[in-house]
């Protein structure tokens, strides 16, 4: 889904939390700016998804898409254990559905990759530090667990550790 749920303004909630995102653009782009990767549009101050997509916009990728082309995650999260290992299918089913209602939000917010590594831990990256830390909440709430959270200052990167 590419996300039609933006059509709504909220200038009241003007993405604080992601002020230190190296990826947001300190400039002030301009209006209404298309990004051709994802077709978010930046209006209203905030990149946010269109209900249409505008006729005439400026172009530029947007943080969510220049992460991702960059592989430089906000957020990563890495789950193991043999519990994991036994109910899978059904804790990434999880996992998409927390970033899918997440992303239909605030747009910004994106998985970026899953690996499955060869020593049974699932590596999932992120385009910013609070889905990570709500997945894993997610995961644990449903699931229990060991939840770690540890956040890198200096590297602007959330790193979070799940393991049952
Ligand atoms: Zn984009």
């Amino acid at each position: 889904m590419n996300g039609k749920n933006g059509g709504v303004h909220r200038q009241d909630r003007l993405l604080k939390e992601q002020t230190h995102d190296p990826y947001l653009t300190r400039s002030k782009l301009k209006e209404p700016t298309l990004c051709p990767a994802c077709n978010v549009v930046f209006s209203g101050g905030r990149w946010q998804w269109p209900s249409e997509i505008p006729a005439a916009a400026y172009s530029t990728l947007c943080p969510a898409c220049k992460r991702t082309r960059d592989n430089h995650p906000a957020g990563i999260l890495t789950l193991s254990g043999r519990f994991f290992a036994g109910h899978h299918a059904e804790i990434l089913n999880l996992i998409n559905n927390k970033v899918e209602g997440q992303k239909a939000q605030h747009p910004m917010k994106r998985l970026m990759t899953i690996d499955e590594q060869e020593d049974g831990k699932t590596v999932i990256t992120f385009t910013d530090t609070h889905l990570p830390r709500g997945v894993g909440q997610a995961i644990e709430n449903a699931h229990g667990g060991t939840l770690d959270i540890h956040y890198t200052a200096e590297a602007d990167v959330v790193r979070v550790f799940w393991e049952r």
